[in-house]
């Protein structure tokens, strides 16, 4: 892949930089994207049915084995060279924001410090009730009780119909804001407000680049597109900006 020089020579004097990761950079781990992921006992249910609040009122178990088997594909796979290139980009640049709306918790795991998981994170439970309990997700068959108020455990993402965790929005608001360069990686840019944070940084001024294998809604709109697998560019794009 021919990355632009001018994409090149602007990335070289930029200081202050933000990141959008999808599902699309954790694919070369061999974690499927949502859809994808239907297969086996689960292919008769769509994810829109089981990630929802009302699903796990109506049968806890059913959304708690569906987390377990999803959170179980994490744990066998690992980050790829994608994950790592940005754990590189976070060292080589002064003001970096790494803005996510995988719950894979790989950008962490592979070393990533400023993250900003807008979806939550699979390995990780959280009180139903809302008390503020979170802990790390043990292996278990059962749904675990708080341990302050007794009420279920449920995993840490964001289910359709809940609201983002507003701090972290307002970072990642913040960050796209101040940002010289926006990078849109993995992201089909369809789930809404992770998918106007390139507008938003567009019009102030920043030059945005998309990695994506295939073309998407937001093609048209940013300064550079590169179409390939992030786990090739991005290594490569670290090593011609910085190399
Ligand atoms: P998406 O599934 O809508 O889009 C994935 C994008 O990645 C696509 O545009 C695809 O062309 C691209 N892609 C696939 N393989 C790639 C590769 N090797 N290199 C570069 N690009 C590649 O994902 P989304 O935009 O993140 O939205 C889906 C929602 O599902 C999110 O809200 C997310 O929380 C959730 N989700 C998360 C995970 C995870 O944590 N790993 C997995 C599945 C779904
Ligand atoms: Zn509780």
């Amino acid at each position: 892949m021919k990355i632009p020089t001018e994409l090149i020579n602007y990335l070289k004097k930029a200081s202050r930089v933000a990141v959008l990761t999808g599902a699309g950079i954790s694919a070369e781990s061999g974690l499927k994207t949502f859809r994808d992921s239907q297969d086996g006992h689960w292919a008769k249910y769509r994810p829109e049915d089981l990630a929802t609040p009302e699903a796990f009122a109506r049968d806890p178990k059913l959304v708690w084995d569906w987390y377990t088997m999803r959170r179980n594909k994490v744990a066998e796979a690992s980050p790829n060279s994608g994950h790592f290139a940005l754990v590189e980009l976070e060292r080589l640049i002064p003001h970096f924001t790494l803005i996510t709306q995988n719950v894979d918790g790989y950008h962490r795991q592979a070393g990533s410090k400023n993250v900003l998981e807008l979806h939550g994170n699979i390995q990780k439970v959280k009180c139903y009730d809302g008390c503020g309990v979170v802990e790390d997700w043990d292996e278990d068959d059962n749904i675990p009780r708080c341990p302050k108020c007794g009420a279920y455990l449920r995993p840490d993402v964001v289910w359709f119909g809940e609201s983002l965790p507003l701090d972290a929005l307002e970072k990642a608001h913040q960050a796209t804001l101040e940002s010289q360069a926006f990078l849109s990686i993995g992201t089909s840019g369809l789930v809404q407000p992770a998918a106007s944070l390139a507008h938003t940084a567009r019009q102030k001024g920043a030059i945005v680049a998309e990695i994506n294998l295939d073309p998407t809604p937001l093609t048209p709109h940013v300064d550079f597109a590169l179409h390939g697998k992030s786990g090739e560019i991005l290594p490569q794009l670290v090593e011609e900006v910085w190399g």
